[in-house]
């Protein structure tokens, strides 16, 4: 039986499964927005140059509809674990700003934050929680995009080697709600994995990476996160 409270540098490695009981759509899962929306016209940096309204439209209602939703049971005791280990980190691919809102710091957000707009001229990165957002054009002229990694787009340089780094240096990794698909993310708990720590998998399926991990939970992240900690 693995406790938490055995280990001293925790990585949490989070999907859109961890969200998925807020009640937003995992990307596969029933209700996904890519079943809905062509993912070419909404989300790659193309579609934003040829249609930057539209793909704003589109984003403001993402912002809607994830502002609308509050961080769940798993974000919390995330959080809380965070408050009572120190040594403990969070990587995640979700960009809804979920942990953040249940209190978490320092997260590694693989694939940005929709929180977040980068000016396309500058390159300024500035928060920005307005639904809809204020002002689509940034004050250099150029146009705000969502600060999120579009289909196509590369991770950020940084990002990806803060994550490699609190993973080689953790004991314990907890990957929850992710199918393990989505690249060059889904390769990183490798590394903690040849650096000898112990993994963990909560996903209530298997997945195609569910032999790297020694440890199964195959339930609800919320349930399985509870049997952890309390
Ligand atoms: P994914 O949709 O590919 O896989 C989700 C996984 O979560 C599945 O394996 C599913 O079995 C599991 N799952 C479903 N309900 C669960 C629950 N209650 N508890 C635990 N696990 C549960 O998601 P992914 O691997 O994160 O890749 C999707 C990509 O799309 C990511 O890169 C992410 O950036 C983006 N995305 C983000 C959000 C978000 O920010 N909340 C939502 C959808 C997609």
């Amino acid at each position: 039986m693995i406790r938490l409270r055995d280990f001293e540098r925790i990585v949490f490695f989070t999907g859109a499964g961890l969200s998925a009981e807020s009640g937003i759509p995992t990307y596969r899962g029933q209700g996904g927005i890519w079943h809905e929306y062509n993912y070419e016209e909404y989300a790659c940096q193309r579609a934003f140059d040829r249609d930057p309204d539209k793909v704003w439209d589109f984003h403001d209602l993402r912002r809607q509809k994830i502002g609308a939703c509050d961080p769940n049971e798993g974000h919390a005791i995330i959080a809380e674990v965070q408050r009572e280990i120190a040594g403990t980190r969070i990587v995640t691919q979700n960009i809804d700003g979920l942990h953040q809102r249940a209190g978490s710091r320092e997260v590694v957000e693989l694939h940005g934050s929709i929180w977040r707009v980068r000016c396309t001229r500058t390159g300024e990165i500035v928060e920005d929680f307005e639904v809809p957002i204020a002002s689509r054009r940034s004050p250099a002229g150029g146009w705000w995009r969502p600060d999120i990694v579009w289909f196509e787009d590369s991770l950020d340089h940084d990002t990806i080697a803060a994550a490699q780094d609190a993973i080689a240096g953790c004991d314990l990794l907890i990957s929850i709600g992710t199918s393990g698909v989505v690249f060059p993310a889904a390769q990183l708990p490798r590394i903690a994995l040849q650096s000898g720590a112990t993994l963990v998998e909560i996903n209530p399926e298997e997945t195609v990476v569910s032999s790297w991990y020694q440890h199964h939970l195959r339930g609800p992240a919320s349930q399985m996160l509870t049997d952890l900690w309390r």
